[in-house]
């Protein structure tokens, strides 16, 4: 058992190798928020969550504040196990899910170092070793080429950030990137709610002859009468991403066959408990499952990112890190990707140790 004796919040931006083009933001630097929870012991835990205002619409002032507000309230708290965290976080404050799920993080970090064990060893048990990475593919003017180079590398999964640009424009990116990349990847194309209903309706009909695996959240995530009717013309799964915050929205996308797959992210679900309670719904109805952090994540996320993939028994539509295109880290020895696959460092917790130095020079 451990006391939670310090909590620092820092609001930082890292640089991006490539500038992001997505249907509704384009980003030229991440904005991460990283926490570091001191215990009792001297112990450090660290947690991230991106400010996303299009994704969880929490900004990093809004994010800083309900920290703020937590931190007051679980000073002096007693964990023992993660349970005890899950029952501080989930009740400490309304809605909130990226803070919570950056708090959340850190104190599951800072229980396995206390209790010399993994991160993964404390959500559930080790099934799979690989963890095979999505190569996005996000308008850069070298996208076909780094594309080819990736997979040349060994990346297996693509992922086409698409509605940025006119639709006919997307479609003939997504049929020459399948010319060129070959038939044995996968390919998907994500538009992150940005189509009107008709352009969606359009991309839809043709995702399938243009070579896609399946179409990520054509519409806003509350759209999901138009979800449903893309998802019955389409000759390939939607997914849903924007649209499924809470098992409440699974099991209507689910009802309604809105989406026959998602894309689970833990600033939208708030705990790794409630995550993994996801996917095992997911499993049961037999839809499609990706573990995605948000663009422009260090490697701390992709850390805990890694380590939930090792546990979940299913994830056919892979994981997504974003660390493979940033410019700089914040972690002494930043995780790799070899041949396509993230490796996960063994250690304590997330098994990471935090550069401090470049943590107050991205400090924003
Ligand atoms: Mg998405």
């Amino acid at each position: 058992m451990f006391k939670i004796s310090k909590i620092n919040c820092i609001n930082i931006g890292l640089p991006l190798i490539d500038t992001i083009h997505m249907s509704n933001v384009t980003m030229t630097k991440s904005n991460s928020i990283i926490i570091r929870i001191q215990n009792n012991y001297g112990e450090i835990g660290w947690g991230e969550a991106a400010a996303s205002l299009s994704m969880t619409g929490e900004s990093a002032p809004g994010m800083i504040a309900a920290i703020n507000f937590i931190t007051e309230n679980i000073t002096g708290k007693d964990i023992e196990d993660i349970e005890d965290i899950y029952k501080l976080i989930a009740t400490s404050v309304y809605g909130n899910f990226a803070a919570k799920s950056a708090i959340e993080m850190a104190l599951i970090d800072l229980l396995g170092i206390n209790q010399k064990k993994s991160f993964y060893q404390l959500i559930g048990k080790k099934i799979r070793h690989e963890l095979p990475i999505i190569w996005r593919i996000s308008g850069s003017e070298k996208e076909i080429q780094n594309a080819l180079e990736k997979r040349d590398e060994g990346f297996i999964a693509f992922k086409i950030k698409v509605g940025a640009q006119d639709l006919s424009y997307d479609l003939k990116r997504a049929e020459n990137l399948r010319k060129k990349l070959g038939d044995g990847i996968q390919l998907t194309a994500d538009a992150n709610g940005g189509y009107c209903p008709k352009d969606a309706i359009t991309f839809s009909k043709k995702s399938h002859s243009v070579g896609l695996d399946y179409f990520e959240q054509p519409v806003a995530g509350t759209d999901l009468y138009t979800m449903k009717h893309c998802n019955k013309i389409s000759n390939i799964p939607i997914s849903a991403d924007e649209g499924i915050h809470t098992m409440h929205d699974l099991h209507k996308h689910y009802q309604m066959k809105a989406a026959e797959g998602g894309s689970l992210k833990l600033i939208k679900f708030g705990s790794i408990t409630s995550l993994i309670q996801a996917t095992k719904y997911m499993e049961e109805k037999k839809m499609h499952i990706n573990i995605s952090g948000k663009a422009g994540d260090s490697s701390i996320s992709a850390a805990a990112i890694g380590n939930i993939s090792m546990v979940l028994s299913k994830l056919d539509w892979y994981s997504n890190v974003s660390i493979q295109y940033l410019g700089d880290d914040i972690i002494k020895v930043p995780h790799q990707i070899i041949n396509g696959k993230l490796k996960v460092t063994e250690g304590y917790g997330l098994g990471l140790t935090v550069d401090e130095e470049k943590l107050e020079y991205y400090k924003i």
